[in-house]
């Protein structure tokens, strides 16, 4: 349950103007209404205040009052949050890192480059791809969403299967406690066992640790060529074989393989402006890419795959890319999720993961479910399947939501019967808080309460999210 709203904090912003210059902080009507909620849109209210810092110091500065007065802090990245994590109440003051957003010149020698927390994925990407790299996170919102907010909730989208999470992309990182100690090393390392290595405490803790306020991360080589298809298959048990021998056959070049249900391809291709690159009904589609370093040879290696698998009857139909703007057709269906708060604004969305071998089960129980319960109504399954990753959508038309927790109930019961996650890649936040022990034991939750009381023993930052 939501802590009892507590009385205002006297004297916090007073020390907080006597101790920063007046424009790091916004009052009233000057915080503009996109800092009132993130995303998900959720119950919107003016936060306090919202604090505009400038540097690690000032982040540090703001902290340790706010820590003297037990004021709540909620950190805000680009608040594209999909669980409400950035959300602040009208009690809390808004941490934004947005003027943060330097990027240092990318190390060539190591292949890293230095970043604020407040900088925009987009343009990290831009500043890896100018100097030869590539930066291995990418994601739907990446042209708002920023590292601090990635790396906060261990983002991972479209190439995890190639890259891994945003975890796996840092190399160093540098947060402020709540008492406003700066912590963390910005590290550039590829091994460094000193110690407890202590980044990992806030890649993925949502802001309920620290405030995140640098980053070095890991880039990686560039490829130069792209090979990319859209293929139909019979269904799941295809869809496992493909993926085990796309990894095998591509020899880690494998960059998305991303899977979308029938109800799914039908739904986005009947959407204004959007392609169906290939006819009839199959029992599942797939959009594989790779990313090779042998310009002369992988187009022929990938096809020479796809006539394989089309032998096998492992994949029914094949639209391969044969350019760049074919390939921004694919995933331009995959990307339509980004309509969905258009065309179906009051659906229950889920981001859960399951073991592989219970992916065709998981599906199967939620949607006799949801059909048994409320019959025709509107379920589209996707996601990244090598990740283990389902994306869930149910829409009851014309119910305003008002079954959202009986959909709840229906998705995390079969998460917790087949031992998947309730939270993929979008985290906990405020939105699944209720749900988490559904995929972590007693003693887990525990151990990340004690964590919590020693590193925020007066829980000021984001109180009232994960835990
Ligand atoms: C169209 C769309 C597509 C998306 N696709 C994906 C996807 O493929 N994969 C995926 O993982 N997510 C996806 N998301 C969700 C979202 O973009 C990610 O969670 C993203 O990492 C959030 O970054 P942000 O900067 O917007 O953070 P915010 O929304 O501002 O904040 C998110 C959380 O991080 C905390 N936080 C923010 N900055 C800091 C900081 N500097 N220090 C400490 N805590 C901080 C906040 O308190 C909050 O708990 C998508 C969202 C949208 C809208």
């Amino acid at each position: 349950m939501p802590s009892a709203i507590p009385p205002a904090r006297p004297g916090v912003l007073a020390a907080l103007f006597d101790a920063l210059p007046a424009d790091c902080i916004r009052l009233g009507a000057e915080i503009g209404v996109r800092h009132h909620t993130d995303w998900t849109g959720m119950d919107p209210q003016c936060p306090l205040a919202l604090l505009l810092p400038r540097s690690t110091e000032q982040v540090s500065t703001m902290l340790r009052i706010c820590h003297a007065h037990s004021q709540p802090v909620v950190a805000q990245g680009g608040l594209t949050g999909l669980v409400g994590g950035a959300h602040a109440r009208a009690h809390e003051i808004a941490l934004s890192l947005e003027r943060m957003d330097a990027i240092d010149p990318v190390d060539t020698s190591g292949g890293t480059v230095c970043v604020q927390a407040g900088a925009v994925l987009q343009a990290v990407q831009q500043a890896a791809e100018a100097a030869g790299f590539v930066c291995g996170l990418d994601i739907g919102a990446r042209g708002s969403c920023t590292i601090g907010g990635n790396i906060a909730t261990n983002a991972g989208g479209n190439r995890v299967i190639r890259y891994g999470m945003a975890r796996d992309n840092v190399l160093g990182l540098q947060a402020v406690l709540a008492d406003g100690t700066v912590v963390g090393s910005l590290n550039k390392l590829v091994k460094n066992n000193s110690g407890y290595d202590l980044k990992h405490l806030f890649i993925g803790s949502e802001g309920t640790l620290g405030v995140v306020t640098q980053a070095v991360l890991r880039l990686h080589p560039q490829s130069c060529s792209t090979q990319c298809a859209f293929l139909a298959l019979p269904g799941l048990d295809a869809a496992l074989q493909v993926l085990r021998d796309a990894r095998a056959s591509l020899g880690g070049t494998l960059s998305a393989f991303e899977v979308m249900w029938p109800s799914f391809y039908a739904f986005v291709t009947g959407l204004p402006g959007m392609d169906r690159p290939l006819a009839g009904t199959h029992g599942l589609y797939l959009l594989i890419e790779a990313n090779g370093s042998d310009a002369g040879g992988d187009a022929g290696r990938f096809e020479a795959m796809l006539s394989r698998w089309l032998e096998q009857g492992l994949i029914v139909d094949a639209c391969i890319a044969q350019s760049l703007a074919d390939t921004a057709r694919f995933w331009a269906l995959r990307d339509a999720v980004a309509e969905f708060p258009v065309h179906l604004p009051k659906r229950s969305t889920f981001d859960v993961s399951f073991p592989l071998d219970g992916m065709a089960q998981a599906v199967h129980a939620i949607d006799a479910e949801a059909e048994a319960a409320w019959p025709g109504c509107t379920r589209l399954y996707f996601g990244h399947l090598g990740d283990n990753n389902l994306h869930i959508v149910i829409d009851v038309p014309a119910t305003q939501g008002r079954h959202a927790p009986e959909i709840e109930a229906i998705v995390y019961r079969a998460v917790g019967a087949l031992q998947g996650a309730v939270s993929a890649e979008h985290g906990i936040g405020r939105k699944k808080r209720q749900h988490l022990s559904v995929s972590r034991t007693e003693a887990e939750i525990a151990t990340m309460r004690q964590l919590k009381a020693a590193l925020d023993p007066r829980g000021i930052l984001n109180p009232d999210k994960v835990l």
